[in-house]
C-alpha cells in the first residue's frame, strides 16, 4: 500500500509545528493541517499575549516604585486599544514565523479543516478532498472549558480567548476559577487598574502547588487590593444594561463589568473523526495514549493538550521530538514527564520545580525543608511591603534535592535554570558548594545554610 504522505498532522500548533519540522527534516513526506493559524494556543490566544499583557500590567507598581528611587513620573494614563492591537501585531508576526518555518522544513501546509475517515484517510473539508497517510498526528490542542455546570447565564461568561480581545478594559472584573489561568488574568487586570474578584470553588487557591507558595500569593493578592472569594461558585449570572451580576451559591451577588472562567482546559477531540478510525478517548474526551504517545490504533499519534498529560507548551513539544525519534529515526524514545518546571506568572511569580513539600511526603520521603523569607533589596527604597520566599525541600537520606519553589520576582527565570540542577539529580551539598551571586535573590538558593525543619512521612 502507498500513501500520499508518510506523517499527517492535524494541528498546527506548538506540538503539530514541531513534529512537522523534524519529521520533514527526516526526508518524511509530511502535511500539517491547520484550520486557524499556525502557533496555536501558545502564540496566538494563550502563554505569549499572556507575557505581553503580564509585562504590561507590571507598569503600574514600576512607576511607584520609582519614586522611591528619586524618580517623578507624571500623571498615569493607560490605554487597552494600543497595548491589544500592538499585541495582535507581534502575534501576526510570530504566527507567519511558524507558517515560514514549517514551508522551509519542506512540509505541506494544508490551510484547512482536516477529518479522519478511518485509520489511514483523511477528508479535507475545505476543499473536499481525501489524502492518505502512512502515519498520522493528532496534535489539535485544547479550548477553555465553559463548563460551570447548571450555573444560568453562562453564555455571558468569558474565556481567556475572549479575555486578548476585550472592546475595552473593564473598570471591574469577576474571575471563576483557582488554577494558572484564573491567577494571572486576575494579576493582570489588577495590574491594568481593574477592580478584581477571584471566586474558587476550593479552599486555598492554585492547589497542587506547595502549600507556602499558594499562603504566599494569596497573602500578596490580598494586601494588593485583589478579592479572593473561596468555597464559592456561579450559581447565576444575569446582565442588565452593561452591568453583570453574578449570585453565588451562598447567596452573594457581586456586581460587575466583565464575567470570565478560567476552570481548566478540555481536549480539542471533538468533529475530527477519531470514532471513524477507532481512537480511544478518556474521560474528559482526551486522547488516551503510552508512553510513546502512541493511541490504541497502531499508526496513529497524539501530543500536547488534546492527551491532557501536562498542558505545558515544552511539553507538547517535547512529546512531538520524542514522537518523531521514535517513528522516523526507529530510536524507542519515551516523552520524559519528570522534572518539568512551571510558573504561575502573578505579580510576585510562582516558580516551581520537582516535589511539593506535601508530595514528598505522600511519595514517602522523609525530608528537610530549608525556607528563605526576606525583602528584595529593591523594596528597601521603593518602600513595598513586599516579601520573596525560596524552599528548597530536600531528601533527608541522601541530601537529593527533590523540589524548589520561588515566590518572587524572576522566579520563572530563575527555577528554569535550576531545573537543570535537580534533572542532573543535584543534592544540597552541591548547592552548598556554588558559589553565590551577589547581589541577587536567587543566590538564596545557595546560601540556605540551616534546615527550618524536617518531616517523616505519615506512616498510613
Ligand atoms: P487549571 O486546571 O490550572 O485550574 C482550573 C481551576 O478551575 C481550578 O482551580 C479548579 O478548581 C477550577 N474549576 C474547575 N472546574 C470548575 C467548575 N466547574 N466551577 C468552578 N471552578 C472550577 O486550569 P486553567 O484553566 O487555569 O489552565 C489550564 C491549563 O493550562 C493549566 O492546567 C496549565 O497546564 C496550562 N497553563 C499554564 C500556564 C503557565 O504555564 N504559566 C498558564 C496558563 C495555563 P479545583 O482546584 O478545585 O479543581
Amino acid at each position: 500500500m502507498t500513501y500520499d504522505y508518510d506523517l499527517f498532522v492535524i494541528g498546527g500548533g506548538s506540538g503539530g509545528v514541531r513534529a512537522s519540522r523534524m519529521a520533514a527534516a527526516q526526508g518524511a513526506r509530511v502535511a500539517v493541517a491547520e484550520e486557524y493559524g499556525f502557533g496555536g494556543t501558545c502564540v496566538i490566544r494563550g502563554c505569549i499575549p499572556k507575557k505581553l499583557f503580564v509585562y504590561a500590567s507590571h507598569f503600574g507598581e514600576a512607576f511607584e516604585d520609582a519614586f522611591g528611587f528619586g524618580w517623578t513620573v507624571p500623571t498615569r494614563k493607560f490605554d487597552w486599544a494600543t497595548l491589544v492591537a500592538n499585541k495582535d501585531k507581534e502575534i501576526a508576526r510570530l504566527a507567519d514565523l511558524y507558517r515560514q518555518n514549517v514551508m522551509k522544513s519542506g512540509a505541506e501546509i494544508i490551510m484547512e479543516r482536516a477529518e479522519l475517515l478511518d485509520v489511514h484517510t483523511i477528508h479535507l473539508k475545505g476543499s473536499n478532498r481525501r489524502v492518505t497517510s502512512q502515519y498520522i498526528l493528532i496534535a489539535t490542542g485544547s479550548r477553555p472549558s465553559r463548563d460551570l455546570g447548571d450555573c444560568a447565564g453562562s453564555e455571558y461568561v468569558i474565556t481567556s480567548n475572549e479575555a486578548f480581545h476585550l472592546p475595552h478594559l473593564p473598570r471591574r472584573i469577576v474571575i471563576a476559577g483557582g488554577g494558572y489561568i484564573a491567577v494571572e488574568f486576575a494579576n493582570i487586570f489588577h495590574g491594568l487598574g481593574c477592580e478584581t474578584t477571584l471566586v474558587y470553588r476550593g479552599e486555598k487557591i492554585l492547589r497542587g502547588f506547595d502549600e507556602h507558595m499558594r499562603d504566599s500569593l494569596t497573602e500578596a493578592m490580598n494586601n494588593k487590593g485583589m478579592r479572593i472569594v473561596t468555597r464559592r461558585t456561579f450559581h447565576r449570572v444575569d446582565k442588565r444594561g452593561d452591568e453583570f451580576f453574578v449570585l453565588t451559591d451562598h447567596g452573594e451577588i457581586l456586581e460587575t463589568d466583565c464575567v470570565m472562567a478560567a476552570i481548566g482546559r478540555r481536549p480539542n477531540t471533538d468533529g475530527i473523526g477519531l470514532e471513524k478510525a477507532g481512537v480511544a478517548l478518556g474521560a474528559k474526551g482526551e486522547v488516551l495514549v503510552d508512553k510513546y504517545s502512541r493511541t490504541n490504533v497502531e499508526h496513529i499519534y497524539a501530543i500536547g493538550d488534546v492527551t491532557d498529560r501536562l498542558q505545558l507548551t515544552p511539553v507538547a513539544i517535547h512529546e512531538a521530538m520524542a514522537f518523531v525519534r521514535t517513528v522516523f529515526e526507529k530510536k524507542q524514545t519515551p516523552v520524559d514527564h519528570e522534572l518539568v518546571p512551571t510558573a504561575v506568572f502573578s505579580q510576585p511569580e510562582i516558580a516551581t520545580v520537582g516535589l511539593s513539600e506535601e508530595a514528598a511526603l505522600q511519595k514517602g520521603h522523609r525530608i528537610d525543608v530549608y525556607l528563605s523569607k526576606f525583602r528584595p533589596l529593591k523594596h528597601t527604597l521603593s518602600g513595598r511591603e513586599e516579601r520573596s520566599l525560596f524552599k528548597l525541600v530536600v531528601d533527608s537520606d541522601n541530601g537529593r534535592i527533590l523540589g524548589c519553589h520561588i515566590f518572587g520576582q524572576d522566579a520563572a527565570e530563575i527555577i528554569q535554570v535550576v531545573a537543570i540542577a535537580l534533572k542532573m539529580r543535584a543534592t544540597k551539598a552541591d548547592f552548598d558548594a556554588t558559589m553565590a551571586l551577589h547581589p541577587s535573590a536567587a543566590e538564596e538558593i545557595v546560601t540556605m545554610r540551616s534546615k527550618s525543619y524536617s518531616k517523616e512521612p505519615s506512616p498510613d
